[in-house]
């Protein structure tokens, strides 16, 4: 399949501003220097603790929040040079779900408006063929056109989420960011999000990045995972490959915390010890040297390289498993 999302370098630095005249005294490097490809009906997982630049990842890349370098190209434009009207033709293309659906929901709009609303801005449709639209794309995402008139506080956790994917898949996107989408959800409710998800991506081809903190979630959704650390990817590659055959210390340890149901597979419990530091400040060289179980003296100095170690695998590791 072509590639419909490429992301080269990128990095999303925040100033830490001090004092009366607010003078930058730092950055904050919430994402720092990630690369990756994304292909058309494809879903890449982004697994990391909270606060690892997952979220800054993706809304980077929708021009939601500006770069600070690199490049994103979005079927074969980089979203960094369109103008803004480009961008705003460009919008429905891209779209985001997010973690907390009713946050996002417009309270005083009824269910209608909302998913109505973004189809009428883009000209998607008119007063007259809106309501056919949006009761076609809430029958789509399980919901039943008999709820159209009702508000956000109306309905449960889950079909919130259900609203909140079906404004995004009323605009006909190709690539869809998943910010936490299920983890405000209950387990039970959750695989039926993530079914959902999957439904609609073998019906209209979408690209995902889905966002997450958790692997067992990732698992079950992606074609590919990447593992974040402290604003950089460390690990990507295929998911069976991931899972069996994981090669940088962080990943081994997320998915050592993950239960197996095959009890025949062994796995080394690898429980790491410290804190996140701080992404203002982070460690010299490999940035996981601080809680890593297998540093050697190398890893406090210098930076190890992100590399393709064979089969599309890629690791940020000393120990690169060759
Ligand atoms: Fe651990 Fe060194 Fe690999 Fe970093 S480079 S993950 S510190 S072994
Ligand atoms: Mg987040």
């Amino acid at each position: 399949n072509e590639v419909i999302l490429s992301v080269k370098n990128l990095k999303k630095y925040f100033p830490i501003r001090s004092g009366v005249f607010q003078k930058v005294v730092g950055h904050v490097k919430a994402v720092d220097d990630v690369s990756f490809e994304l292909r058309k009906g494809e879903t890449l997982g982004l697994v990391g603790e909270s606060g690892c630049g997952k979220s800054t990842t993706g809304r980077t890349i929708l021009r939601l929040i500006e770069k600070t370098e690199g490049e994103v190209m979005f079927e074969g434009k980089d979203v960094y040079k369109l103008s803004r009207e480009e961008l705003r033709k460009l919008r429905p293309n891209m779209q985001i779900i997010f973690q907390d659906p009713y946050s996002s929901l417009n309270p005083r709009m009824t269910v209608g408006e909302i998913v109505g609303e973004a189809l009428i801005e883009h000209g998607m449709a008119n007063k007259n063929t809106v309501k056919a639209k949006v009761e076609e794309v809430l029958e789509m995402c399980g919901l039943s056109s008999y709820y159209i008139k009702r508000y956000p506080h109306e309905f449960s956790g889950g079909q919130r989420q259900r609203i909140g994917i079906a404004r995004a898949l009323a605009l006909n996107p190709k690539f869809i960011v998943c910010d936490e989408p299920v983890s405000a959800l209950d387990v039970s409710i959750q695989s039926q999000i993530v079914n959902l998800l999957c439904e609609l991506q073998q019906k209209f081809n979408f690209s995902y990045l889905f966002i997450s903190h958790d692997l067992s979630v990732v698992k079950h959704i992606s074609h590919r995972v990447g593992v974040m650390y402290l604003g950089s990817l460390v690990e990507l590659a295929d998911k069976k490959e991931i899972f069996k055959n994981p090669i940088h210390p962080y990943t081994k340890a997320l998915l050592s915390a993950v239960p197996i149901p095959d009890p025949t597979l062994k796995r080394e419990r690898i429980i790491l010890e410290g804190d996140i530091p701080s992404p203002a400040n982070p460690p010299k060289g490999c940035k996981f040297h601080t809680r890593c179980p297998y540093k050697m003296d190398i890893c406090k100095e210098v930076t190890p390289e992100y590399k393709d170690i064979g089969n599309n695998h890629f690791v940020a590791c000393h120990l690169d498993g060759r």
